[in-house]
């Protein structure tokens, strides 16, 4: 079943810059996908596409049945409530305690400032200290985000994408200011995640030894466009 289908999608932004060339992809519910390719390849502006934190120039992106390009702003927000992201800088509140930061995905991306008036009951409270155990913080559930290291802040995103439900979960670059351990045990939770829940997921690395240990799929972008779409067993040694 597909649950993605990305049909000729191209963004150049204002100074001129093609970052996506010509973009076809199709995506199956289930999938664990890994995106490679340098840096300046557009993987960044691609993932951040799918949701429309970057405006695609033109093109496709059917989601569920419906085009993410043509969808008005009330319809993008029901859209994106479906759509978990993670990001290289984890985008926590950092001056709220964990547990709040993955109640804050009840209410999808986006939406944080409604968390701020605290507007949860003692079930979603127990739910998403129950969601921190599984990526192993149950004791660090009223600490204040910023207390944490990098790599359990990233846990803590991973939690709140969990609490949110997605049916796909968009991360780019979720481990590149991690050092190789916590990277990989980050990896571990977000695998873990995706398998448990069911998501389809989408992760951009530039580490193409932690893509071929985690990915079902590789797509290698360059210059904009797909220069390799395929199992790890298919990708050659010299990208
Ligand atoms: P990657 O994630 O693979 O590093 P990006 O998607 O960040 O690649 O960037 C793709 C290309 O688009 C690069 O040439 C980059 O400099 C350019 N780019 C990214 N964001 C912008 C922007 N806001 N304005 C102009 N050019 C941009
Ligand atoms: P990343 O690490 O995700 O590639 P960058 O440091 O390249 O991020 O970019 C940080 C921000 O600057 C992003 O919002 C990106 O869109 C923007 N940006 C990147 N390249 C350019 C560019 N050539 N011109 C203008 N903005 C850019």
């Amino acid at each position: 079943e597909t649950i993605l289908e990305i049909r000729q999608l191209k963004k150049t932004y204002p100074d001129g810059t093609e970052a996506l060339k010509n973009i076809n992809l199709s995506i199956k519910r289930g999938e664990f996908i890994v995106i490679i390719g340098p840096s300046g390849a557009g993987k960044s502006t691609f993932l951040r596409s799918i949701n429309r934190l970057s405006e695609p120039t033109s093109g496709e992106i059917i989601f569920h049945g419906e085009d993410i390009v043509k969808a008005n702003r009330a319809k993008l927000r029901k859209m994106r409530r479906n759509i978990g992201m993670i990001f290289q800088g984890f985008n926590l509140v950092k001056r709220l305690p964990t547990v709040r930061n993955v109640l804050h995905g009840k209410l999808g991306y986006m939406s944080t400032w409604k968390g701020a008036l605290g507007l949860f009951n003692q079930e979603e409270v127990e739910e998403a200290l129950s969601i921190l155990e599984r990526v192993g913080l149950e004791d660090q559930a009223f600490k204040r985000a910023d207390e944490l290291s990098g790599g359990q802040q990233q846990r803590v995103a991973i939690a709140r994408a969990i609490n949110q439900s997605p049916s796909i979960i968009l991360a780019d670059e979720p481990i590149a200011s991690l050092d190789p351990n916590s990277s990989r045990v980050v990896m571990d939770y977000l695998q873990k995640a995706c398998q448990e829940e069911g998501f389809t997921t989408i992760v951009n690395l530039h580490q193409v030894d932690f893509a071929k240990e985690y990915a079902d799929r590789i797509v290698g972008i360059k210059n904009g466009e797909i220069y390799f779409d395929g199992p790890v067993k298919e990708l050659s040694d010299d990208v």
